[in-house]
């Protein structure tokens, strides 16, 4: 399932193509249960940029309109010059890119988990907004995250690191790295944290991320692909996450436990 790194890597592709004059628009005959809500047409309309709020990208077009899109498990973009046919693209447009480029850019989901809208200025800023601190940005900090640990001491880590409310970006495999960068169990309750708890999981969040964005995202088996249609290589930075052996310590065998329904890994003697 694509999380940041992924998200962010799609989104850092597809701008340099921008911007795009948009020419004509297709759809599947199944788009509707990934186009949720459809309050313009794109047809001549320009995208300009690209921005992203956790696992959330923000198409910019002139007259401030916007497609959000949320990756959901097996989405993504594609772009190419030439007409994207592969199977399982729901929606495509083509256009005038830089250079004079004929472009075809594509949402492509097999399992159609993701969504998307397109959205009049209001309506995308309340679903911006409804998203809480981007962790790739210089909001998430020690204070936020000391501020939060106050005000839910009963809440377990891991899970609460899923929660997009408090952590944008933040998805499972993410989060069992993080905790173990931050040599932090992943199944402690807030309560039981202190200071320097809370800057190793700053620290931990960041090496997480710069790791996995500086490998062009993390591809598992069957999953996400970049905007050339590309695996990401962050496989080989995962310390625990699908790991046998704990490749912090190269010595202790990985725990793999369920909390709060999701696959969680962590090392037994590197986590306290
Ligand atoms: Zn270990």
């Amino acid at each position: 399932m694509p999380e940041l790194p992924e998200v962010e890597t799609i989104r850092r592709q597809l701008s340099e193509y921008l911007p795009l004059k948009i020419r004509s628009v297709e759809y599947s005959p199944v788009v509707g249960s990934i186009l949720k809500e459809r309050e313009f047409s794109p047809r001549n309309k320009t995208l300009l940029s690209i921005d992203r709020k956790g696992k959330m990208l923000i198409f910019n077009l002139n007259d401030d309109l916007h497609f959000i899109s949320h990756l959901g498990m097996s989405g993504g973009w594609i772009i190419s010059e030439q007409k994207i046919t592969i199977n399982h693209t729901h929606f495509q447009l083509s256009g005038i890119g830089k250079g004079s480029r004929t472009l075809y850019l594509a949402y492509v989901d097999p399992r159609r988990f993701g969504n998307l809208y397109f959205l009049k200025r209001v309506n995308a800023q309340k679903r911006i907004d409804a998203l809480g601190v981007d962790v790739a940005t210089k909001e998430f900090t020690k204070k936020y995250l000391e501020q939060l640990i106050e005000r839910f001491p009963n809440k377990i880590l891991k899970p609460f690191l899923l929660d997009q409310k408090y952590f944008a970006g933040i998805g499972n495999y993410l989060a069992s790295e993080i905790c173990a960068h931050a040599g932090i169990l992943p199944f402690r309750q807030l309560s039981s944290l202190n200071r320097a708890d809370a800057t190793q999981l700053i620290k931990a969040t960041k090496k997480s991320l710069n790791f996995a964005l500086k490998a062009q995202g993390t591809t598992f088996a069957g999953g996400y692909r970049d905007a050339s249609g590309e695996r990401g290589e962050g496989v080989k930075n995962l310390v625990v996450f699908y790991q046998d052996c704990c490749r912090l310590c190269n010595k202790n065998r990985v725990v793999k436990t369920q909390l709060g329904g999701r696959g969680t890994y962590h090392c037994p003697k590197c986590q306290q």
